[in-house]
């Protein structure tokens, strides 16, 4: 079996796919992204296509090796996101012509379901609490949402009292009903991420994601050493050899590597197991769309550490288009109290509906986040 094509769709509402066909008549379907940056994502998959063409699809480990250290440059969101989306697409590729899905080839399932959160409440945490009233209707319990808006390297109390006020009135709202985590989405700096984690302290979130930026990484243990919530981080580390810092660093409780960021499923599946070897739990990042979703499962599902999956259905983010309007098998990713099963078909087990990608394709927006500004007119971290 030969790869003979590599093809890339930019869609609604911020995504790419990626399709992957074979001279036997197989095709994979991969999502290399990065939300923001998808055309520069786009050339790097159609860069690294030429290492794959022609190969035979079913040496996933030696096609991944050969896109990652066959270039001599190496590492980085775009690189890496697009090696994500390729290695999704074999993985996809080799399932289906086996006839079993993905988990089966990497050992099969350490749990029948496996529990997922929703965002609540948008870049800017308005009407939090209406919102988790809506979709506890429909059976979720689990959520995230940001922590802060716009927050200076040192800000006032005026800034952390609204913090703690928005947290406070969802404990009060819902007691332990539900629980939630709280993004600090990189917004926060290192010293005011000592203060509102201590302040947050008594709320009890399920944990604090990106207490600082990823770049900041030294600072995890020293803050994990001033509170008892556990931290999260690793949406924007992109291979297990900038994971292993982290690790053995210390100081996050939970690892969300992002399936469609970290060199897809051969990277994460590693990165998933040098964190079980710490103590660390693994809840993948996935604002992102069907196959990202897919992928994501495939590693929760064999992953004895996995706690939680994001997914991003009804998340601030999806203008234009939602999780499974691209998908012909919506049902295999019904939710059921917040948990999902096991995506039953083949490769990654999701049935990519090829005439509405190619017709959503001709008009994808280039989504870009908000620039955001500090009153006195310096960049604010969105
Ligand atoms: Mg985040």
């Amino acid at each position: 079996m030969k790869i003979t094509e590599v093809t890339t769709y930019r869609v609604p509402p911020r995504w790419m796919f990626v399709k992957i066909e074979t001279d036997e008549g197989v095709a994979g379907w991969g999502e290399p992204v990065i939300e923001g940056k998808a055309r520069t994502v786009e050339t790097a998959v159609h860069e690294l296509a030429v290492y794959i063409m022609g190969q035979d699809p079913s040496r996933i480990n030696d096609l991944w090796q050969v896109m990652y250290r066959g270039g001599f440059y190496r590492g980085g969101a775009i690189l890496m996101s697009a090696i994500a989306g390729i290695d999704q697409a074999l993985w996809d590729i080799k399932g289906k012509v086996l006839g079993v899905p993905v988990y089966q080839l990497l050992g099969g399932l350490v749990r029948d379901r496996m529990k997922t959160y929703s965002w609540v409440g948008g870049d800017r945490p308005g009407d939090i609490i209406a919102n988790i009233n809506t979709m506890r209707e429909a059976g979720i319990d689990t959520f995230k949402m940001n922590g802060t808006e716009e927050l200076r390297i040192v800000d006032n109390a005026r800034a952390v009292d609204a913090a703690v006020a928005r947290i406070a009135g969802i404990r009060e709202a819902f007691g332990t009903d539900i629980e939630f985590g709280i993004d600090f989405h990189g917004r926060v700096a290192a010293p005011m991420a000592k203060v509102l984690l201590r302040e947050l302290e008594p709320f009890r979130p399920l944990f604090v994601e990106e207490p600082v930026l990823a770049e900041q990484a030294e600072y995890y243990p020293r803050l994990a050493d001033s509170t008892s919530i556990p931290l999260a981080a690793g949406e924007r580390m992109f291979s297990r050899f900038e994971f292993k810092h982290v690790f053995e660093r210390g100081g996050i409780a939970i690892v969300q590597p992002d399936l469609s960021h970290a060199g897809g499923i051969t990277e994460c599946l590693r990165i998933a197991g040098m964190a079980e070897a710490y103590d660390i739990a693994l809840a993948p990042h996935c604002p992102l769309g069907p196959v990202a979703l897919a992928a994501c499962l495939q590693i929760d599902f064999v992953s004895h550490n996995a706690v939680l999956q994001e997914q991003s259905m009804g998340i601030h983010y999806n203008k234009g288009a939602e999780l499974l309007d691209y998908v012909t098998n919506p049902e295999d990713f019904r939710l059921e109290q917040g948990y999902i099963a096991p995506l039953p078909k083949p490769g990654l087990g999701v049935d990519m509906d090829e005439d509405r990608i190619i017709a959503a394709s001709r008009h994808a927006p280039d989504w870009r986040n908000p620039l955001w500004r500090h009153p006195d007119g310096s960049v604010a971290e969105w």
